[in-house]
């Protein structure tokens, strides 16, 4: 028997403005795919190869993108994909400490090496109290001021990561809580290779699969309310966006990594799935200017993207020359060591967005962070 993976997916009907529900199955002898409506109780997709989806990109809480449809899955569709694909799935949260926050790309470029995604991230900063209510289980321990001034001293980054045994693997990549310990013991982890010491150690990653749904409730609840602000600032700034096929490829940590050596300070960050109404108010400039208008659009609501503030005087154009010419074939011609030179693929899949007029700026960022962020 040839071996079929199947799901319940949703996928957002812009036109119709309905959420539609399809089966989706996959055969990874062939990796084809194939989609039923469930609503209409017809074949919607025929049996077709599809080589941009991966088994390892199916599981419950996961968004896959096929034929340009963000589809989420929602729900396994029988009980043998389940046990084969879901049983070791976890979510935990991962929290970035203020000593690092300027080398978070470092610290994505290990958690995808470990086949871990991310699937939610925010930058903040916690209040004493906020922070103190994070850690209320340390209360009585001897380093709980220490920690609660260090951790709410500065921004940190919290982000939701997903996958096999997430908990332990995450807590297995931070190495032992004190970094000069983790040198010791564990040479290759992050508290090994960025951590000061035993306060200053990188990262904070949840426990248990119980302390993990507690911690990501707090950073990203799910009920009203928003839970710790963004730290967008909305002055000497421009807005940047590492669009979704960048994400996918893999390419986000090189990314930030690449930004931070220029000496760009991100300010605010945080990731967004943007739905097509969205993406085609916040282009709306480019409508009937540039005739990738609609497949730029296509592409921002194609999966989730990563936001960042990027923060200094001159910034609209010192970092627009940094993200080079649109055309990333131009770009590796005349400006081979842009952001676009070496993570673009084409003029709409170009790794990047970034404002083009100064002017413009904050009202970019403001468009994600005031207004999408809610
Ligand atoms: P982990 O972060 O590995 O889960 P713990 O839950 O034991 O470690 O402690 C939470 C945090 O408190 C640590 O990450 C570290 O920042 C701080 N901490 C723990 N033990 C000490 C200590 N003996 N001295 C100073 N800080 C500590
Ligand atoms: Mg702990």
């Amino acid at each position: 028997m040839e071996d079929r993976f199947a799901f319940l997916t949703e996928w957002y009907d812009p036109t119709a403005a309905l959420l539609r529900r399809y089966q989706l199955f996959y055969y990874p002898k062939d990796s084809s795919v194939e989609m039923f409506d469930v609503k209409n109780q017809r074949i919607f997709l025929r049996r077709t190869k599809y080589d941009d989806i991966h088994q390892e990109d199916l599981f419950v809480g996961n968004r896959v993108n096929v034929f340009s449809r963000q589809l989420n899955l929602i729900e396994y569709g029988d009980q043998y994909t389940a046990n084969k694909l879901g049983s070791k799935k976890e979510r935990t949260l991962a929290l970035i400490k203020p000593d690092v926050v300027t080398k978070i790309g470092d610290v994505l470029e290990l958690i995808y090496s470990s086949n871990l995604i991310v699937t939610k991230a925010k930058m903040t900063k916690l209040t004493w109290s906020q922070a103190a209510d994070f850690y209320v289980e340390h209360q009585s321990k001897p380093f709980f001021n220490n920690l609660v001034q260090f951790v709410s001293s500065g921004p940190v980054v919290a982000m939701e990561v997903m996958g096999d045994e997430a908990v332990s693997l995450w807590r297995g990549l931070l190495g032992p809580a004190d970094s000069a310990v983790a040198r010791r013991e564990a040479p290759q982890s992050a508290r090994a290779q960025f951590g000061t010491d035993g306060i200053k150690n990188v990262g904070h990653g949840s426990d248990s699969l119980a302390a993990a749904a507690r911690e990501l409730e707090f950073f990203f609840p799910s009920t009203i309310g928003h839970g710790p602000s963004n730290t967008a600032i909305y002055s000497d700034c421009t807005c940047c966006i590492i669009k979704p096929h960048a994400m996918s490829e893999g390419l986000t940590g090189k990314i930030l990594n690449s930004i931070s050596a220029a000496g760009f300070e991100i300010s605010a960050l945080e990731m967004f799935s943007v739905d097509r109404a969205n993406a085609e108010e916040f282009y709306e400039v480019y409508k009937g200017v540039v005739s990738e208008y609609t497949s730029m659009v296509t592409e921002l609501c194609s999966g989730p993207c990563m936001v960042l503030e990027i923060h200094g005087t001159d910034t609209p154009q010192t970092f627009r020359d940094f993200c080079g010419p649109a055309d990333p074939e131009i770009a590796r011609h005349l400006r081979p060591t842009t952001l676009r030179a070496l993570y673009g693929k084409d003029r709409v899949k170009n790794a990047v967005h970034c404002t083009d007029l100064p002017e413009d700026g904050v009202l970019e960022v403001q468009y994600f962070f005031k207004i999408l962020d809610g």
